[in-house]
């Protein structure tokens, strides 16, 4: 075989798989259509290591978020990657909303998160004056994390483990052959060339299923559903009135968990993502200027301070969500294929949040996946 292993997408969770299997493996290639490493969902998300507060039990989501927080920490301390482990509050702003997070928190505690405490309106002014709330929930191990700088450090220590980083090159066939697969990749001159490899790992983020199509599978319930989340910043001066993750409390209704505050390692403070699915999986990242009155009437029951021309619109990201509009929450889907006879094939589908939180422990998963397999 040409390659041993290939890894197809370089976002967080393709270099974090990089890194961690090159230190074992040798001839490790990781393919990236793009120029760069993070040009797509891995550079437009709200940068949160999550504490895994609302996951379902028995969960990939709920157990690779709390395995992967600590060893995302960890991992920023060992190569200096800047976090902030500043916390997070969820806030009751009515007598109503205090049922609802104290469900949250029986949530949290179920999966084994044992730290988050419920906070009265003294306790809550003592971390964020400016917040209006009656209750809250404080969840003391969720922080941010420059997400660019993570990858770069992933990719930095895959090079130096002898993986071999390639850009600006699409994968557009599979063929599975004896022992392996043919793997075909046209280059940013359009020059397209075939290689061989025993393993192929599918991290290819929002086109994962038409990875998966390659080899023949097919699956309705593993259709990605582009999903787009806009954000609107807080201008300064009043950016500077908020020093943790604000979020609101989740509404049976609503598709995600409702327009939140977070703050990122810059200083800059947005409002969002909201939820939208987009009709067609197109990469439409437009921002709709319209929605500001509605972020604003969101945020405004827990930011008083707030006014409608303090925000603007900041940016978008598409989130790859196997589930349909209105359908449950689906856990990530990371399985090697031998039961479909595609032995050695790894697919990473559904890799929505908390992704970037797990990536540490969605590469020693994968590892261990692979180590499986010879
Ligand atoms: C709005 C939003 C907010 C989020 N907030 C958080 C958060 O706060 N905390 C958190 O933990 N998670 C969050 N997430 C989730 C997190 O961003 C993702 O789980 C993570 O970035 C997924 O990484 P990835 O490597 O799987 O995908 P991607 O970053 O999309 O990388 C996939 C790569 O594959 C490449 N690729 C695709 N097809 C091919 C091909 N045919 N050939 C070669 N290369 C290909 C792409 O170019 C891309 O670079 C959020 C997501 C969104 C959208």
């Amino acid at each position: 075989m040409d390659a041993e292993i290939i890894i197809i997408g370089a976002g967080v969770i393709g270099l974090a798989i990089a890194e961690k299997i090159s230190e074992k493996y040798s001839n490790v290639f990781i393919i990236e259509k793009h120029l760069t490493f993070g040009q797509e969902t891995s550079s437009r998300n709200s940068e949160v290591i999550h504490a895994g507060i609302y996951y379902t039990r028995e969960s990939l989501k709920a157990r690779l978020c709390l395995e992967g927080k600590p060893l995302l920490y960890e991992y920023c301390n060992k190569y200096s990657v800047p976090y902030n482990n500043c916390g997070k509050l969820i806030v009751a702003t009515s007598g109503e909303e205090i049922p609802v997070i104290e469900g949250i928190k029986q949530n949290a505690k179920a999966i084994g998160l044992d730290d988050i405490i419920t906070i009265d309106a003294r306790q809550i002014a003592e971390l964020e004056p400016e917040v209006f709330a009656v209750k809250a929930l404080w969840s003391p191990s969720t922080g941010i994390i420059d997400s660019h700088s993570l990858m770069k450090q992933f990719e930095t220590n895959s090079i130096n483990n002898g993986c071999q980083v390639v850009y600006g090159s699409e994968v557009t066939a599979i063929v599975k052959i004896p022992g392996g697969y043919e793997v075909s990749v046209t280059d940013a001159d359009g020059n397209t060339f075939s290689f061989t490899t025993s393993v192929v790992i599918n991290s290819a983020g929002l086109t994962s299923d038409k990875i998966a199509e390659m080899v023949g599978i097919r699956e309705e319930s593993l259709r990605i559903h582009f999903c787009k989340g806009e954000y609107f910043r807080i201008n300064p001066p009043k950016n500077k009135l908020i020093k943790r993750l604000i979020y609101p409390v989740p509404h049976r209704e609503m598709e995600g968990i409702g327009i939140h505050v977070t703050i990122d390692m810059g200083g800059g403070v947005k409002l969002g993502p909201d939820v939208k699915y987009l009709d067609s999986n197109v990469y439409d990242y437009r921002l709709t200027p319209s929605k500001q009155k509605d972020f604003y009437r969101s945020a405004k029951k827990f930011l008083p301070f707030l006014e409608e021309d303090d925000i603007a619109p900041e940016m978008a990201g598409i989130r790859p969500k196997i589930q349909k509009p209105g359908e449950a929450q689906k856990d990530f889907y990371i399985m090697e294929e031998s039961d479909r006879a595609l032995p050695r094939f790894i697919n990473l589908i559904g890799m929505e949040s908390p992704g970037l939180t797990s990536s540490v422990s969605i590469a020693n998963y994968v590892r261990n996946m692979l180590n499986n397999c010879f």
